[in-house]
Formats: structure tokens, C-alpha cells, sequence
């Protein structure tokens, strides 16, 4: 019969442990095995694909519980973070053999998506960002770091549209709450993110923390930011020493786009696959370096919209541009600089080895000929950047010295510190190779005094040394001269009190320089350490230097041109072209269009048939204007643009269908963002919006929108649509003009010219498009004979320009009589007179009565 048990006590620890730790798996350390017990076991066995057992079988519930080697567990930890799980890793920190009863075990590290600081499990080119969102009133404090890289930085955002466009550009994988956030809020972060909350509401002071904020404006940044710093230091609890002073920053300050828009536009992320191939990013990278790679998907996220910031860039690209030679020298030392801000972090971190800083060391040595390059060509333009690339030297020569070339990855077991660094590791270092030397001296010895040929003097870890003499050779010996330490198959071993001797001052040479190496790699560290704040601005300015040499090489092996900036709102793109379509389909393939807007011209109302090229049209005009404003050339044989504070996008279909929207809510809603964030600076592109509901709704809001953006938003706007009605508007609207996307029939077939033209489509071909497409001919001609009939009873519908307020009600006209009583009614009251009980009254039943 089982035993129904008692918790054993370190069950009852391991109980207490996991009680702070409810929603994260714990690894909890029992030799050399991580083990997880109960439902933690349960989930991580079928996840980690690993056998469950289970303690105490024999009991009336015995514990689930699986395990994994400890110097395997990573690739398990990355596995669970990479599934959207945290992990907390509890360890002995006691040591076993000096403890009486249970060894004291602590959680030393909970990690989560947001805090991954091992190169295995991020992504070179990707930030790791993590969030914290605090609301205060209608308002959000919003920060966010790359524990990685120690990047910091804040802002105060208005609504909640705000903080789910912030965390999807930042791609960010855990938000912490710092305050109770509205469910709304959550729900959207959970389905559109897929996002993990954490919970941080306590905020530690500590002077730390306080510089780290310091430069922060507002109340809410700071608070945020300190809390984002807290949950940092209670799950981490180590040094975070490389987290760089906050920035605050305003998303008004850069070219905004909802990340609707931006997924739209595929700058970052393929709509299709979801992956970097195909995107704008994937056309723009060609950096060396991964600080660089990184550097660029910022800057796509956040263009500038300052004109000099946009010039010095130009600026910088062309002279790279003007230098070829200089421009290949420059690539190649940048092929030999490391994730320098990565490193730097580990360093802080604590996870740094040899090779990192030797990493580190190769990188530093590569400044110097960066600046010198800039240098031989600089005209004024990189006088900002070469500032910030001040080599190191100090730095380079203390690793030089220090670190030894073949650095092991164990920062533990020696071999790290090079020879002439420190006088006492040198000593044990004569010791242990005098020792080999006495060793090989005693072998020779013995042999000659044994006169066994074949005695070998060996070690291992668990006997240390001993003299090997096999069984064949045992007759012969006087066996009084050893003493009997091991018995193999076909050999014995034994111990000398001379070897004995030897192995005490080896190993005790060995042990003690191990443990000197150890301190010594410390040391290093510790000055290197110091260092990190120069450290992280030199990365990032090899960082800007390698962005801006992508561009250039982007530019130069494309064709493009640098684009001027226009003092009044007109757009002249001559000869534009998609950079991604082009790069696909390739140069000769692709139809160069223009897109020439002058300063009166706010709207192109654009037609033509399927696939003849509308929305391609109109992603390069966007795609051009986010590439001039972060500073690269643009495909075009000439270009002149003004500069946008936003872009807004309905383009193709970006179903929301997880979040539990349909194609035509998400196209209204999107409309909405445009219609009441634009400004006449903006850039609004619709595509074919309308479409999803029926013709007359579809064509009625269609044409209300158009009159809405020309009467009250004047935003620069690409309206594309298959209404053919609506071409009418141009008579109307002064600011709207008609453009069409050419084609021609040529023996019942179509060729799409990809040519943009003046004026409307004169056809859709619509029914072309669908025999391109394959369908049956039988059911072709049907639909040819339907539109026939369909063209010749069509109600012609003639847009009214623009809608008046009393035709706008009209809209709502069907109101019953008892609605116009209670509308007498209500302008009848007199509400002086009224008491607030009086007004509740009449209202309850006015209320009723409708
Ligand atoms: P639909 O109305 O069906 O959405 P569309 O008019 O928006 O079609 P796009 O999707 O822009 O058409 O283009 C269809 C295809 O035509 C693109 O995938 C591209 O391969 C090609 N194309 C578009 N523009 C050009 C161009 N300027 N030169 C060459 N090919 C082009």
C-alpha cells in the first residue's frame, strides 16, 4: 500500500522557490542536472521533447520531474524563450561540501523573450527590445531596452494606438506592465504581438537608476523607465552596468507610420512570409557589420524629417559615393569589426570570455583605419562622426597583452592569460612544465631500474598520477618498490612517494594558476569594464559609418539619385521605380514612372485595369519618400520631394483575421487613422478603397472620402480605384487630378503597358484579367454578355461634389414620429427650472419612449 509522504525538505525549497516563480518553468539545480518537478515537469517534457519520471513512484502521488544536464541547458532555455516562455534558474549557492543539511538554493537568473542576453538565442541583425507601459490618467509612459546592447530610451505616448504602433516597431516580445493598463490594450498587444506581460509595479530608488533616468523631461518617462530598470535588476541580479543614459525621444520627431502602414509597405517584414527576403530592409542591408544591420531597420523605422539631418546623410553617402577605392577599404575593415555593442554587454553582464574580448581587441584595431579613411576624404561632412571614432588603444594593448590568442571558451580552466603578463602565473607556469620535464626524467628512472620497457608514467582525473606497468611485465617486478593504486584488464598502476611528491607540487601549480587566470581574466574584465560608455559610442558610430556605406554601395549598384529636398509642397519623381520590384524582376524589365504633383495638385485619382501596376505605383512613391528621409538615394532619374510627417497606407489586403477584424473594417479603420491624423504634409496612399462591400456603399464612401481629404485634410494623396464613376470628380474637385495605367487590346487579348498616362482608364478588363488567369471560356463569354447588358441599363451614377452637412443627415433620415416628438420635446424643456431630479425624470422617460 503507498505511503501517502511527507514533503522531503528539499522539496519543501524547491515548493518555496517555485512560489515565486508561478508563471516561469524553474531549472532547479541538483548536481549536474537542472530538474523540473510537477506540472512544470509535465509541460517542459513534451515541449523538450525529454522522459518523465517521476520521484518517489512508490508514493501515493508520486512528483512528476525530468531533468536536464547543465552544461546542455541552453539550448533547452532557448527553446522554451524562443516558444514565448520564461525560465528562472535556480542554483546551490552554498558550496555542498562545506554545508551541513540542505544547501541553500537561490533563483540567480529568471529569464524571459525580452531578456535573452545569449548570442544564441538573438538574432545578429535584430534588436531584442523589451518594453514597460505605465498609464497615468489618459496618458502612457513608454520605455524600452536592448539588455543586449544596453540601449534606453522613453516617451510619453497619448493613446493606446500609440503604444501598440510603438511595440510593433520595435518588434518587441515582452511588455512589462507597470501599471493597470486597459484590457482593450492587452488584447490587442496579445493578438497582434504575440507578445508575454510581465508585471512590475514597485519601483527601486537607487542612484543607479536615478543617472539612468536623468535625462528624462517627464515624470512618466522617468517612472516607467525606473521600473523598466527595476524589473531589470530583480530578474537579472547582476550588473547592469552597460545600460546607457535614457533618451527620450517624441515619435512626432521622425516621419510617422501606424504599423498598419509599414507592414503595408513591407519595409521590415514580407507580408507574405513575414521575413526579411522582399522587403525594403532586405534591398537596403548591405552592411558589414551586425551593429549595422540593426542600426538601419532603426533608422527605417524612424525616417527623419529634420532637412539638415536628411542632407548630412546625403551628404556623407555621396562623398562614400565619390571614393570608390576608399569605400572598399572601408568595407573591408568593417568585415573585421564584431557586435562591439553585443560584446560590451556581455561584458558588463558578466558572460564575456576570452574570445569575446579578443572579438572586442579586433574591432578596436580596425577605428583607427575607419577614421583614417574618413579622414582622406572627408570635405566637412564626416567632421560629427569622426569625433566619436576615437580609437582605443588602451584598451587594444591590455587585451593584447593579457588574453591569449587560442583563448579557450571556459573562462575557468586556464589558458587564457598569455604568457609575461603577471610574474607569479608565470611561476606556476615553470612549475608545471619543469614538472613535465621531472616526470619524463622519474619514467626514464624507472624503466632502467625496473627494466620494463614499456612503464609509462600517466594521469588521470580521478587516480592523478601513476606508473602503468602491464600484466605480461608483473613477474618480473620487485613489487615492494610501488605501491598498488589500480588494477585494469591487462595493466596495474601504481604510486611512488617520488611521484607522489611530483604530483603535489604539479598539481598544486596547476590548481593555484587556474585559479590566478581566473582572477586575472576578472581583472581584465573589470578595467575593460570601465571603458564601456567610450565603448558603446565608438559602436555606434561604426554603426552609422556602416548604414551610410550601405547606402552608398545600395546607390551606386542601383542607379540611384540623390534626392532634393522641396521647399513647397510639389513632387517631381521623374522616371521613378519600385526598388524591390525592380531588383526582382530586374532593371530592363521594370517600366520607370513619374509622379509629378505641384503644389496645387493634392489628389491623383488613379485607374486602369488588374495587375496593370496601380498599387506597385503607389508603394514607390512611398517607398521613395521613407528612402530619401533616412538619408540613401532613390530610384528615379530624378527626384524632388517635399518632406512628410506621415504616411498612411490602405494597401493590399492585410486581413486582420486573428485579431477578429474583416478585410472592410480593417480598410475603414485604417481609413479613419488617415482621414483624422493627416495633414497637408502627410501622405495618404488608398488603394482601391471601397471595394469590400457593396458597389453603391463601396463607390459612396469612396467618393466621400475623396471629397473629405480634398475639403479638409489636403494631404498628398493616391487614391486608386475600378469605379470608373468616380473619374468624374476631377470636373469638381480642382485639386484632384485623373491619371490612368495604360493598356491595349490587341486581338481580344490585353498588354498591361505599366505605364502611368494622363487622364481615366478608358476600360477595366476586368473579364481579360480573369481569362489571363485561366478561366473556363464558357463562363468568359457569359460574363462578357452580362456586362454588355449590364453597361447598357446602368444607372449613370453622377457624383455630387461635395457633400453639405443638411444632405449628409439625409443619410439618417428614416426617423419614426415618436423620435421627432422627443426631439420637440427635448427643445422644449426649460433646464433652469428643472432640479437635477426633475431632469433624470423627463429623461428616463424621454428614453423610454424611444
Ligand atoms: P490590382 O488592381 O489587381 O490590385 P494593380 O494594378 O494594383 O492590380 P500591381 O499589383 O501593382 O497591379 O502590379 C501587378 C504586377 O505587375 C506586379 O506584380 C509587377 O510584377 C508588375 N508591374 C507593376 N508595375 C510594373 C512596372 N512599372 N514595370 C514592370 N512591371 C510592373
Amino acid at each position: 500500500m503507498p505511503q501517502k509522504t511527507k514533503n522531503t525538505p528539499m522539496m519543501e525549497q524547491y515548493l518555496s522557490i517555485k512560489a515565486q516563480y508561478q508563471d516561469a518553468f524553474l531549472f532547479y539545480r541538483l548536481g549536474d542536472f537542472y530538474e523540473l518537478f510537477n506540472e512544470d515537469a509535465v509541460k517542459a517534457a513534451q515541449i523538450l521533447e525529454l522522459t518523465l519520471t517521476s520521484r518517489n513512484k512508490n508514493a501515493e502521488e508520486p512528483i512528476p520531474m525530468c531533468g536536464v544536464p547543465y552544461h546542455a541547458a541552453s539550448n533547452y532555455i532557448d527553446t522554451l524563450i524562443e516558444q514565448g516562455y520564461k525560465v528562472a534558474i535556480c542554483e546551490q549557492v552554498e558550496d555542498p561540501k562545506t554545508t551541513k543539511g540542505m544547501v541553500k538554493r537561490e533563483v540567480v537568473q529568471l529569464i524571459t523573450p525580452g531578456t535573452v542576453m545569449d548570442s544564441k538565442g538573438l538574432s545578429a541583425k535584430e534588436n531584442n527590445f523589451l518594453t514597460a507601459v505605465l498609464q497615468q490618467g489618459e496618458r502612457f509612459g513608454f520605455a524600452y531596452v536592448d539588455l543586449s546592447t544596453g540601449e534606453l530610451k522613453a516617451a510619453q505616448l497619448e493613446d493606446e494606438e500609440a503604444v501598440v504602433n510603438e511595440a510593433a516597431a520595435l518588434q518587441t516580445k515582452e511588455v512589462v506592465l507597470c501599471s493597470e493598463i486597459p484590457e482593450s490594450l492587452q488584447t490587442t498587444l496579445t493578438n497582434r504581438l504575440n507578445v508575454v506581460f510581465s508585471k512590475q509595479e514597485t519601483l527601486e530608488e537607487n542612484a543607479e537608476f536615478q543617472f539612468l533616468t536623468e535625462p528624462l523631461s517627464q515624470e512618466l518617462e522617468k517612472v516607467v523607465t525606473g521600473k523598466l530598470l527595476s524589473y531589470l535588476a530583480i530578474t537579472q541580479k547582476r550588473s547592469l552596468a552597460h545600460i546607457q543614459q535614457a533618451v527620450e525621444y517624441q515619435p512626432d520627431h521622425a516621419l510617422k507610420m501606424d504599423h498598419y502602414s509599414k507592414f503595408n509597405l513591407e519595409l521590415t517584414q514580407s507580408i507574405r512570409t513575414g521575413k526579411k527576403q522582399g522587403t525594403l530592409l532586405w534591398l537596403l542591408d548591405e552592411t558589414k557589420t551586425a551593429m549595422g544591420g540593426r542600426l538601419l531597420k532603426q533608422w527605417l523605422d524612424r525616417p527623419l524629417i529634420q532637412p539638415k539631418k536628411i542632407t548630412a546623410r546625403q551628404e556623407m553617402v555621396q562623398s562614400l559615393l565619390d571614393s570608390f577605392f576608399e569605400r572598399a577599404d572601408l568595407q573591408e575593415a568593417l568585415t573585421k569589426v564584431y557586435d562591439m555593442e553585443r560584446l560590451v554587454g556581455r561584458v558588463a553582464f558578466g558572460n564575456v570570455n576570452g574570445r569575446d574580448l579578443l572579438q572586442l581587441k579586433s574591432s578596436l584595431e580596425q577605428v583607427p583605419l575607419i577614421a583614417q579613411l574618413l579622414q582622406g576624404i572627408n570635405r566637412g561632412e564626416w567632421n560629427d562622426l569622426l569625433l566619436e571614432l576615437t580609437p582605443l588603444d588602451d584598451l587594444v594593448a591590455l587585451i593584447g597583452a593579457a588574453i591569449d590568442e587560442d583563448a579557450p571558451l571556459q573562462i575557468t580552466e586556464g589558458n587564457i592569460i598569455k604568457d609575461g603578463f603577471h610574474q607569479q602565473l608565470d611561476e606556476y607556469r615553470t612549475a608545471m612544465r619543469n614538472g613535465k620535464q621531472w616526470l619524463a626524467e622519474l619514467e626514464a628512472n624507472e624503466r632502467q631500474a625496473t627494466g620494463v620497457k614499456n612503464l609509462k608514467v600517466g594521469f588521470n582525473r580521478v587516480f592523478g598520477y601513476y606508473i602503468e606497468i602491464t600484466k605480461a611485465n608483473l613477474v618480473n617486478l620487485d613489487t615492494s618498490r610501488y605501491e598498488r593504486k589500480q588494477t585494469l584488464a591487462n595493466a596495474e598502476r601504481f604510486i611512488s612517494p617520488e611521484l607522489k611528491k611530483l604530483e603535489t607540487l604539479i598539481l598544486e601549480a596547476e590548481e593555484k594558476s587556474v585559479d590566478l587566470e581566473y582572477r586575472l581574466f576578472l581583472d581584465v574584465r573589470e578595467e575593460v569594464k570601465k571603458s564601456i560608455t567610450r565603448l558603446q559610442k565608438l559602436a555606434k558610430a561604426v554603426s552609422a559609418v556602416d548604414v551610410l556605406q550601405s547606402f552608398a554601395t545600395v546607390s551606386e549598384r542601383y542607379q540611384y539619385v540623390r534626392p532634393t529636398v522641396a521647399k513647397k509642397r510639389a513632387v517631381s519623381i521623374i522616371d521613378g521605380r519600385h526598388p524591390v520590384v525592380e531588383k526582382v524582376l530586374g532593371h530592363q524589365e521594370y517600366i520607370p514612372n513619374s509622379i509629378v504633383m505641384d503644389e496645387e495638385t493634392e489628389i491623383l485619382l488613379i485607374t486602369g485595369p488588374n495587375m496593370s501596376g496601380k498599387s506597385t505605383y503607389m508603394r514607390q512613391f512611398a517607398l521613395l519618400v521613407i528612402m530619401a528621409q533616412i538619408g540613401c538615394f532613390v530610384p528615379a532619374q530624378s527626384a524632388e520631394m517635399p518632406i512628410f510627417d506621415r504616411i498612411f497606407t490602405r494597401i493590399g489586403a492585410s486581413d486582420d483575421l486573428i485579431a477578429g477584424q474583416s478585410t472592410f473594417m480593417v480598410e475603414m479603420m485604417e481609413a479613419n487613422q488617415a482621414l483624422r491624423h493627416a495633414t497637408p504634409n502627410s501622405l495618404i496612399l488608398f488603394d482601391e478603397l471601397g471595394r469590400g462591400t457593396a458597389t453603391y456603399d463601396g463607390m459612396a464612401l469612396a467618393q466621400a472620402i475623396i471629397e473629405y481629404i480634398h475639403k479638409e485634410v489636403h494631404a498628398k494623396t493616391l487614391f486608386s480605384t475600378h469605379y470608373h464613376e468616380l473619374t468624374v470628380l476631377d470636373e469638381e474637385l480642382a485639386h484632384l487630378r485623373n491619371v490612368h495605367v495604360g493598356a491595349v487590346e490587341k486581338e481580344g487579348e490585353v498588354v498591361f503597358l505599366h505605364k502611368m498616362m494622363e487622364g481615366p482608364a478608358d476600360k477595366s478588363y476586368g473579364i481579360h484579367v480573369a481569362k489571363i488567369a485561366g478561366l473556363p471560356s464558357a463562363l468568359l463569354q457569359r460574363a462578357a454578355t452580362i456586362l454588355k447588358a449590364l453597361e447598357e441599363h446602368e444607372p449613370t451614377v453622377q457624383p455630387k461634389p461635395v457633400v453639405e452637412e443638411s444632405q449628409q443627415l439625409s443619410l439618417f433620415s428614416e426617423v419614426s414620429t415618436e423620435e421627432i416628438g422627443v426631439i420637440d420635446q427635448l427643445k422644449k424643456l426649460n433646464l433652469l427650472e428643472m432640479t437635477p431630479m426633475d431632469a433624470l425624470n423627463t429623461l428616463y422617460e424621454l428614453q423610454k419612449r424611444i
